[in-house]
């Protein structure tokens, strides 16, 4: 039996009747719909139940495009060019923004700054002030990378995270925490497309 459908406008949607009570519209896993009917009822019915919720499956179905394509975008390996691009971009921006916040804080730290991947933090400080920040910090927005910056710096002359610590960082820094969250949220993300 060829399968029974309503079109409208530029949606064709699928009927399936069981012996169900009511009509429904229903997205499938796939992101498709589909119209749930009772046997027997006609199918002007249907066509009037897919107008209605017109404005429903477009909202819909446009969501899940905007998903899809976030997903694909951010869901590929880096690519080596894609890195250099990120490690140029750290080069141009890191130093003097370190720099500029090192005179806030009132430290001093080691040159050359060292940028590379890393899959487990954003950035390091050693105990003699050599300063790590991961490349990829370049796809955060640009508070949260200052975020790692004054971070890293407040380290110089106090080697863990004690309240000592984050007295000094909150107090050049009071939205830290905002920041953090996002590197929690949104930098994982990109630090997955690091394996
Ligand atoms: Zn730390």
């Amino acid at each position: 039996m060829k399968q029974e459908t309503i079109t409208y406008k530029e949606l064709t949607l699928p009927i399936i009747r069981s012996d169900r009570k009511s009509i429904g519209i229903k997205m499938e896993a796939d992101g498709s719909f589909t119209i749930r009917a009772p046997f027997g009822i006609p199918k002007e019915y249907l066509l009037e139940a897919v107008k209605q919720d017109y404005e429903w499956i477009e909202k819909h179905r446009a969501l899940r495009l905007e998903q899809s394509k976030k997903s694909a975008d951010l869901g590929d390996a880096y690519t080596e060019a894609e890195l250099q691009e990120l490690a140029r971009k750290a080069t141009e921006w890191l130093p003097g923004k370190v720099r500029e916040w090192a005179s806030v804080i009132g430290v001093s730290y080691k040159i050359p700054i060292k940028i590379q991947p890393m899959t487990s933090r954003w950035g390091s400080c050693s105990k003699d002030g050599n300063l790590k920040f991961n490349v990829i910090l370049m796809e955060a927005p640009e508070r949260v990378r200052e975020s790692v910056v004054v971070h890293e710096l407040c380290h110089i002359g106090v080697m863990n995270h004690s309240k000592d610590f984050y007295d000094r960082l909150y107090s050049v820094f009071p939205d830290y925490d905002e920041c953090r969250k996002w590197l929690k949220q949104e930098g994982m993300l990109y630090i997955r497309r690091l394996s």
